[in-house]
């Protein structure tokens, strides 16, 4: 803390100067009310002590000038002086000081209020800097508020490490979404069912906050979990109202932090992480929402023509091959008829993720219509992508369904085309083109890829 003393007494000054700067603040001096001002706006300390009576300038002065330049107005004024009646106090009180010490003090008590000052100053920074934390992470879009919160959280909780995860009450499992460290394995999917993680385990079933002093001495460091040396460990509960949506969890104590946690700020902050994570979440599923089919969970019609166009774009531009497929399932109305609708539905979803398994994470499929897909297969000439196809309708033709007792199969067609096609001169030929095939091969027999 930055401390500036101002008083027309030149061995006052000094003595003042050597006891402050002795208990460990940062210390500048003048003697002079017009130069306090200066170094005010200059130097820029956290408070100053200033006394009442000076020649040129007075103390009252000084203060108001202060609180008048916006660049100033936020410094703590403690006035100093020997005229210890209430008429004086009221005056410097109401120029905006922040609080008044009768000359001649002990330094004892001196010190005391300037430790009690330092306090509420560390506090006050505190809440600036939780404010300006929400206020940046005030923000819809899922990547970035989470980039933003890994930048922050260090200032803010002040611990070395931490990590976020979503509860899923329903699988009873974790899923990290952010985090720091290092030793954590990225090569296994980091969802893990609570039991394993016993620190976790007891945030989500209490709601409350855990604080482990000795991690590695405690009950929560299991053999398996030997890996992780912290010391400290803290799990905050990110609750909304009174449900949880996730674990964020500290660790490493670099900055001593973790002697003395303010668990109060902790909460706060983790409450402003949950309102976030929660805006963004339902901001991303509505958007998930509208792009995807809600029976099969494939991507809809209209995403797949968005996604078409840029492939399309990318493949005129790079001139690369790009096929596209349709398929139509052999008979469905059949397979109503005869087992149901219910039973229709399963087996729509069933030969979605299956097709789902015989692609490259670059494809894209989707639900074109009814028992209708669609797929995109960028940098991929139709000869390969019809081998997909035809992968597909082995797939498909060799799995047996049961229902209510009875077995049976499904077969599947399949057209295929790519932009180098004959007659393949727009996006709409391609479609045009497929769709055509996929005719033929229904005429021709069904339970077939036509290229
Ligand atoms: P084809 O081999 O010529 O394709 O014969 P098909 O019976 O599959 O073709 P058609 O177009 O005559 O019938 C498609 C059927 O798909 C009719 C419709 O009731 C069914 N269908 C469309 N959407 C759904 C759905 O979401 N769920 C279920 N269960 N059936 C659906
Ligand atoms: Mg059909
Ligand atoms: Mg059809």
């Amino acid at each position: 803390m930055k401390i500036l003393l101002v008083d027309d007494e030149a061995d006052i000054l000094t003595s003042m100067e050597t006891a402050v700067s002795g208990e460990g603040y940062e210390v500048i001096s003048t003697t002079d009310g017009w130069q306090a001002l200066e170094l005010a706006r200059q130097q820029r300390p956290d408070l100053i002590l200033l006394d009442v009576m000076m020649p040129g300038m007075d103390g009252y002065e000084v203060c108001k000038k202060i609180k008048q330049d916006p660049l100033t107005e936020n410094i703590s004024v403690v006035f100093l002086s020997a005229r210890d009646i209430t008429m004086s106090k009221v005056e410097g009180l109401d120029s905006g000081a922040y609080d008044y010490i009768t000359k001649p003090f002990h330094y004892a008590e001196l010190f005391a209020r300037l430790r009690s000052f330092q306090r509420e100053h560390e506090y006050r920074q505190k809440i600036t800097a939780m404010m300006e934390f929400s206020r940046s992470i005030n923000i819809l879009e899922f990547d970035e508020l989470v980039s933003r919160i890994e930048k922050n959280i260090k200032t803010i909780f002040q611990s070395d490490f931490f990590s976020i995860f979503l509860w899923d009450p329903e699988s009873r499992k974790v899923r990290l979404i952010a985090n720091n460290r290092h030793d954590f394995d990225d090569t296994v999917s980091m969802e893990i069912p609570i039991e394993s993680t016993p620190i976790m385990e007891e945030v989500v079933s209490t709601g409350k906050i855990v604080y482990v002093r000795d991690f590695c001495k405690s009950r929560y460091q299991t053999e398996k979990r030997d890996k992780y040396r912290d010391d400290y460990a803290l799990g905050i509960p990110l609750l909304m109202g009174d449900k949880l949506i996730g674990v964020l969890n500290l660790n490493g104590n670099s900055t001593g932090f973790f002697n003395t946690p303010d668990l109060t700020y902790m909460m706060l902050g983790s409450e402003h992480i949950t309102s976030a994570l929660s805006n963004s979440l339902q901001y991303r599923w509505i958007q998930e929402m509208a792009i995807t089919d809600p029976l099969t969970g494939l991507f809809n019609r209209r995403y797949f023509f968005e996604r078409l166009n840029m492939e399309w774009a990318r493949s005129q531009r790079y001139k690369t091959k790009m096929s596209v497929m349709m398929s139509d399932i052999d008979f469905f109305k059949k397979v109503n008829d005869t087992y149901g609708h219910i039973c229709g539905d399963m087996i729509l979803t069933k030969t979605a993720q299956m097709m789902g398994k015989h692609l490259r994470k670059i494809d894209v499929i989707a639900r074109y219509g009814g028992e209708e897909f669609i797929l995109l297969l960028p940098e991929t000439p139709k000869k390969d992508a019809a081998m997909v196809a035809d992968r597909m309708r082995r797939d498909m033709e060799s799995t047996v369904y049961e229902w209510e007792g009875q077995k049976f199969s499904v077969t599947i067609s399949f057209g295929v085309e790519d932009t180098s096609g004959d007659g393949v001169a727009t996006v709409d030929d391609i479609i045009r083109l497929v769709d055509e095939k996929l005719y033929k091969a229904k005429e021709s027999g069904r339970n077939r890829v036509i290229v």
